[in-house]
């Protein structure tokens, strides 16, 4: 199998196979997933390529090599082991958001929760201005196993500010300009549900004003933090 990956881009898949298996690390730490649940994958630049967590493995055996490059239709390009039952939605996403290079899936307890009860996190803080620019958007239910999950987080995101959409009784997927990028969005959407949530159990909260919202996105999009940090 390893001879459809050219010499060309080998070196780019060998690169995102350690960064997808690195980042996996954050998602039980953060407490994002349980026992085996929850996926990163990461487009490798330069090829029709992606790479994703293999299906079913635990979190802590988790190697580089055992990560599964699948080409943008979920094909399993090379790979000992079976992809992610998700690939299929995550290859739906890079091939219709050419601006995405990384995607991640939990069932992150309180993002997952809004989930199930097919409610928009509000924009209620400004933390949650800066990060997702507006509400966090609920998808339409889809099953696993096809690419009907991918439709849903494309077509709900699309004109959206948000990294993140809950996807009706299922969970979390983020996108991002990198695998990263979506890690943090996916750490960063568990945050402000567990806030909202907690917010909720005392009274109603207060959704922010759009004007307000689309300055506080842009300052913390265009002027906070490193110039040249990613
Ligand atoms: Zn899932």
């Amino acid at each position: 199998m390893t001879s459809e990956i050219s010499a060309d881009v080998r070196a780019a898949v060998e690169a995102a196979k350690a960064d997808v298996c690195a980042l996996h690390a954050y998602l039980p730490a953060a407490e994002l997933v349980a026992w085996t649940s929850g996926n990163v994958s990461a487009r490798v630049p330069g090829a029709d390529l992606m790479v994703i967590k293999p299906s079913g493995l635990e979190y802590a055996d988790l190697t580089p090599a055992s990560m599964v490059v699948c080409d943008l239709y979920g094909n399993r390009v090379e790979g000992d082991y079976a992809p992610s039952s998700d690939t299929g939605s995550h290859a739906y996403v890079y091939r219709h958001r050419p601006d995405v290079n990384g995607v991640v899936h939990t069932h992150s307890p309180y993002a997952t929760s809004w989930a199930a009860r097919a409610e928009a996190i509000p924009c209620c803080l400004t933390a949650i201005a800066d990060e997702f620019g507006g509400d966090i958007p609920v998808g339409p239910f889809a099953l696993i196993g096809d690419e009907a999950i991918g439709e849903g987080i494309v077509e709900t995101l699309e004109g959206s500010n948000s990294p993140a959409v809950l996807m009706r009784n299922h969970g979390v997927f983020t996108i991002g300009a990198s695998a990263r990028a979506a890690v943090k969005a996916a750490v960063m959407v568990e945050d402000a549900a567990r806030t909202v949530h907690l917010a909720r159990l005392l009274g109603p909260v207060t959704r922010l004003d759009d004007a307000d919202i689309a300055s506080l996105h842009d300052r913390y999009t265009n002027v906070y933090g490193q110039k040249g940090a990613k």
